[in-house]
């Protein structure tokens, strides 16, 4: 996939750590210019920055809370003015503030939908903007703009005590789909890459200490936890033209997470 995504702009939110480190280390060594957003950490986020810098593309680091529509339309300004456009986003900002549902409180619920679900719909609706505004370029990509919403398996699986996060993620999925179908014919493409349990700093609880790593081994049938560099390289692809007929749709990349390994004896 080297050179795949040549000439590209892209911009991944939540880049500083974790699933979106990995996206932005793989969209710059395939030759995109990228920008690493963040909302916590400058410090990580350069530390990302300068690893990406090795690649030979144009890296910037850009300060926005995916939540908030004044940061996001700033964030895409200055993306467009130093690079010129947008042509990929990844959708990758999000968190948890877990509570059992009788417990949760109105924050914790607006807190997630307000980042992983409004911030989705923030950041896409600028970049369909910039696609339309800037027109197709062949010799760049055969779509006019490619974005990938980062899911995850709990669009699919119920998961009680995280009942904001589940449905924040239902909801990128018809977000995701929407989009889809409302802008396919101008040959914008939106996917979602929905990950089971990825070594991150989001779930450290759940693969921390070998006790913790062997019990998640009961929901892999593949039996390994997903690294980052596992949806870095998803994400090239669907970035890329390679994938160019692939629209509307949502790749698992979970070690079978979704195969209901509690029924592999019967039940
Ligand atoms: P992470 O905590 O390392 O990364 C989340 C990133 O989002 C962080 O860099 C954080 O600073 C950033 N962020 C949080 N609020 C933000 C805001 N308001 N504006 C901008 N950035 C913000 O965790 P991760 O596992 O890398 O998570 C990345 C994405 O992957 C999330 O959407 C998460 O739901 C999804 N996901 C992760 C897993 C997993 O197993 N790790 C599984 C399924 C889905």
């Amino acid at each position: 996939m080297e050179n795949s995504l040549k000439g590209q702009k892209a911009i991944i939110t939540g880049s500083s750590s974790g699933i979106g480190k990995g996206v932005a280390l793989s969209l710059a060594a395939a030759g995109a210019d990228i920008v690493i957003n963040y909302a916590g950490s400058k410090e990580k986020a350069e530390e990302v920055a300068s690893l990406a810098s090795q690649f030979g593309g144009k890296v910037l680091v850009i300060k926005a809370d995916v939540s908030d529509e004044t940061e996001v339309k700033e964030m895409f300004s200055k993306t467009i003015q130093e690079l010129g456009t947008v042509d990929i986003l990844v959708n990758n900002a999000g968190l948890q503030k877990d509570a059992p549902f009788h417990e949760m409180t109105l924050d914790q619920w607006n807190k997630v939908i307000g980042i992983n679900l409004t911030g989705q719909f923030l950041c896409a609706r600028e970049a369909v903007n910039e696609f339309l505004r800037r027109g197709i370029n062949p010799h760049i990509s055969k779509a006019l703009g490619k974005i990938i919403c980062m899911s995850s398996v709990h669009q699919e699986i119920p998961w009680s005590e995280h009942v904001n996060y589940a449905a924040s993620k239902g909801g990128i999925m018809l977000l995701m789909k929407s989009i889809a179908q409302g802008y396919a014919a101008k040959k914008i493409r939106i996917n979602s890459i929905c990950p089971g349990a990825i070594r991150t700093p989001i779930n450290k609880d759940a693969w921390g200490t070998p006790d913790s790593l062997n019990k998640l081994m009961n929901l892999i049938p593949y039996k390994r936890i997903g690294e980052i560099e596992d949806i870095g390289k998803v994400a090239v692809w669907l970035a890329s033209d390679q994938s160019d007929h692939i629209n509307g749709t949502s790749i698992f990349v979970d070690g079978g997470m979704t195969l209901y390994p509690g029924f592999t004896t019967n039940g």
